[in-house]
């Protein structure tokens, strides 16, 4: 049935057909526990009637004229955006990939107009930005990469977490233009980075001219319990990307940046076709107001702690159990063993979990997640594990 679609994915035997909120219900009707949102893409769940209705207003008035032309929804929602950084201008892109490629290129351009002519943008290990060329060469993970060399130059990659590795990696090069990192690795395996890094990075990059890149596309809108991730770190990058949760399922990106980044990209420099379109930026708007309208951020702070608290009553003596972290509703449990066969057993139990780095269960849930549906993650996972433990 697959067999005219590319093998690209390793799909599990479920198709669903309408979800509700943080429910789904396959095409057999069997109903599931969303704690994975499309991967961080369902903050609000699904089917949220304000954005149906928001969506489908704007369906019927005009989804597409191109940016050949003014595009007021585009305005509206950069000026939210930016107000809500702290940040000057976006370009608008139509995923994660994209809004990290624009990124990219202006760390690119700026250094050209330095008189840098390699400009090299700092990665780390461990990190994903992406399936582009440009973006899976910025990634840390060889998997992503093999057999597409040739890799895309510019880049140099030091440990994830480790600030004297970033200075240090100045100093082998002179043509540094910018660090790239996401605040919590999220495909890495929910790596927190100790709480000096990022204003270490951003000082760091102030004392070296360099742009503070923040890949905010898994922990932006809200996630981590600020509405960005680097909100509750006290930091505010030069460039910061989003996409994921921004449209709420409608594909989307934005790549925000201010000062010296927000003024590189001139008319005819980057594009896109539906970048931007009435009803991306529509739903980003609506999203955005019902997000602060409901103090979402707080209620993924809120219920983070109370999951993490539970889950580690739970887990946290377990043989097996290495770690459980997270920070608001980006959430690993890290394994001693490969655990992926998990999601097959969650799947059977009604359960949506996802396995990353092998050995680390992240989860992902919508905000609007409620007391009782958070009792059932934390008692149905945990029964789940300690069974997969003991086998
Ligand atoms: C998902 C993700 C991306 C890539 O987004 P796409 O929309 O799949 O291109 C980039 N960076 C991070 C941190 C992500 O989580």
């Amino acid at each position: 049935m697959a067999d005219a679609l590319m093998a690209t994915y390793n799909r599990l035997p479920v198709s669903f057909e309408r979800g509700e909120g943080a429910w789904l219900w396959d095409t057999e009707g069997k109903r599931y526990l969303d704690a994975l949102s499309g991967i961080a893409v369902c903050g609000l769940g699904h089917a949220h009637p304000r954005l149906a209705e928001a969506l489908c207003g704007q369906v019927h008035t005009l989804v597409h004229t191109s940016n050949l032309y003014g595009v007021p929804q585009q305005q509206a929602l950069a000026e939210a955006l930016t107000a809500a950084a702290g940040m000057e201008r976006v370009f608008f892109a139509n995923s994660g990939a994209e809004a990290n490629e624009a990124a990219l290129k202006i760390a690119r351009r700026l250094g050209h107009g330095r008189g840098i002519e390699r400009p090299t943008v700092i990665v780390t290990d461990n990190s994903f930005h992406g399936r582009t060329l440009a973006t899976l060469t910025a990634t840390g993970n060889r998997k992503v990469q093999a057999g597409f060399e040739p890799l895309v130059q510019g880049f140099v990659r030091v440990p994830f977490g480790d600030l004297e590795a970033v200075r240090a990696a100045g100093h082998h090069t002179a043509e540094v233009v910018a660090v790239m990192v996401e605040p919590i690795q999220g495909e890495g395996g929910v790596n927190i980075p100790p709480d000096d890094y990022l204003p270490g990075l951003r000082a760091l990059c102030d004392e070296r001219g360099w742009l503070l890149m923040l890949d905010e596309i898994q922990t932006g809108m809200g996630r981590t319990g600020t509405l960005f991730a680097c909100q509750g770190q006290g930091v505010v990058p030069d460039v910061m990307t989003l996409a994921k949760a921004l449209g709420n399922g409608v594909p989307m990106g934005a790549c925000l940046a201010r000062g010296g980044a927000a003024e590189v990209l001139g008319p005819g420099s980057h594009g896109s076709t539906f970048g931007g379109n009435p009803l991306a930026c529509r739903a980003g708007l609506e999203v955005l107001s019902i997000l602060r309208e409901q103090d979402l951020p707080g209620r993924a702070a809120a219920l983070g702690e109370a999951l993490l608290r539970d889950f580690r009553e739970r887990l946290g003596g377990l043989t097996g159990v290495v770690d459980i972290r997270g920070r608001g509703l980006i959430l690993g449990i890290e394994l001693d063993r490969p655990c992926s066969r998990l999601v097959g057993l969650a799947l059977d139990q009604g359960l949506l979990i996802n396995v990353t780095a092998e050995r680390v269960i992240r989860l992902l849930p919508p905000l609007i997640l409620d007391d009782h549906q958070a009792r059932r993650l934390v008692d149905d996972l945990s029964g789940l594990i300690e069974a997969f433990l003991q086998s």
